[in-house]
């Protein structure tokens, strides 16, 4: 029987695995010219990391994580996203030892154990970054432009929403507040809400179901239980998006799904993708490095989704041209093997036809690929060119590469 892809991963290849690696070669050169540095994280982690960053309570930990016991005992998990591993990273390897403030982006695999759906599977790939040290509006400012150049870059719309949750200690007065108010309404709530009153109560006001849409409409604010420090940051930073031109809307209900947020949470939002709209989000975690053992630092990161990306990317970059050698000898051909690999040290993208047949099953293949160029080997070699029909016999192969190169550092 044939063995089948597990449900909800995914193969990437053809066109869309161009348009991952674009999308990825794109973001490392701009966070490369803002100057992050690339951290390469493991996929597994000790599963009480994610506990204790993520959060005991939250979605991800309670039902979403892949957990298993290793061979020698440990109690591990696939990592679910890539911030409590930085933040584990950071720590461990004593980077504040390292200078004042430290600027991290990664790329990879996370897992989550979720109802697959478009724009959502249970192995997703991010690319995210993180600012570890710097306490100031400022480095909020230069994260959602980072971001915002990136979208820019892939000719991405996206609404940019923000909202801050303040300090953990007003949160929880919120929280209060906010769960004698959703108790009033439970009958209003579905079913996995009305748990959450008790678990989670933060997590109905970004719950997808209408009713509790509908039935948070006149819920307390949190904004309204932050001190001033709080509104004084929050009030900053809207003063450096604008500054930037940067447009954004504020939404009060904004809250994320983990744990360790603190004042400074975003989104980008599309609206072109339904309901899995938000393609890149993060925030501010200012307690997290102190919480997982480190001294105390503040910080704050974001991640995209890659998936997301590729679905709303509508451009695939132009691809290189391509030579493709024809040899005309059936049996034997080590000189076809040796012009293809000189053209490829030069830079050159070339397909050695490796299959037998006859000439024009051989030409059909190659106009198949693409080709810019054909080159004949004959007695002598010769040049076409598949655009203009144009051919040239060459005296020697080093004649030809030398016409070849020039022709193709003129056009490309
Ligand atoms: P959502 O509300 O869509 O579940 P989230 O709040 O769980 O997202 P984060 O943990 O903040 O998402 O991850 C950041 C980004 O990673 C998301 O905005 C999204 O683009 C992407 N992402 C998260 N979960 C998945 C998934 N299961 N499949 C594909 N992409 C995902
Ligand atoms: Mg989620």
């Amino acid at each position: 029987m044939e063995i089948k892809k597990v449900r909800g991963f995914q193969d990437i290849y053809g066109k869309e695995a161009k348009k991952y690696r674009y999308i990825v070669d794109t973001a490392r050169n701009i966070f490369e010219n803002y100057n992050f540095e690339e951290i390469i994280l493991p996929y597994i982690e000790d599963i009480s990391l994610f506990i204790r960053s993520v959060g005991e309570a939250t979605d991800i930990v309670q039902k979403e994580m892949y957990t298993f016991e290793d061979k020698g005992g440990r109690k591990v998990a696939l990592r679910p996203e890539g911030t409590a591993s930085a933040v584990r990273a950071f720590i461990e390897n004593k980077l504040y030892t390292k200078g004042s403030y430290h600027k991290l982006f990664y790329e990879g695999a996370m897992f989550r154990y979720e109802r697959p759906q478009a724009g959502r599977y249970r192995q997703f790939h991010q690319i995210g970054a993180e600012i570890f040290g710097v306490e100031t509006p400022l480095a909020d400012a230069e994260l959602i432009k980072m971001v915002k150049d990136l979208l820019d870059r892939l000719s991405i719309n996206a609404r940019l929403e923000i909202n801050t949750l303040g300090d953990f200690e007003s949160r929880k007065r919120y929280i209060q507040t906010l769960k004698e108010y959703l108790n009033k309404t439970k009958e209003n709530l579905c079913d996995v809400c009305k748990t959450r009153i008790d678990t989670n109560p933060l997590r109905v006001l970004d719950c997808k179901v209408k009713a509790c849409k509908q039935s948070i409409k006149d819920a307390p604010k949190l904004i309204d239980f932050l001190p001033e420090e709080s509104l004084k940051r929050y009030q900053r930073l809207k003063e450096y998006l604008k500054e930037l031109k940067i447009e954004f809307v504020e939404n009060p209900r904004l809250v994320r799904g983990l744990d360790y947020y603190t004042d400074t949470v975003f989104e980008f939002v599309s609206d072109e993708i339904g309901a899995q709209g938000t393609i890149a989000a993060g925030g501010r975690y200012d307690n997290l490095v102190e919480q997982l053992g480190g001294p105390p630092t503040p910080a704050l990161g974001f991640a995209a989704g890659i998936e997301r990306l590729m679905i709303l990317l509508k451009q695939t970059p132009p691809e290189k041209q391509l030579t493709v050698i024809i040899p005309m000898i059936q049996e034997f051909e080590p000189q076809a093997l040796k012009l293809a690999s000189l053209l490829r040290k030069k830079d050159l993208r070339t397909e050695l036809l490796l299959k037998t047949g006859s000439l024009k099953s051989k030409m059909k293949t190659a106009n198949k690929l693409g080709a810019k160029y054909v080159i004949f080997l004959h007695e002598k070699p010769e040049l076409k060119d598949m655009e203009t029909g144009e051919q040239e016999i060459f005296q020697t192969e080093e004649d030809l590469v030398d016409v070849l190169l020039k022709r193709t550092t003129q056009t490309s």
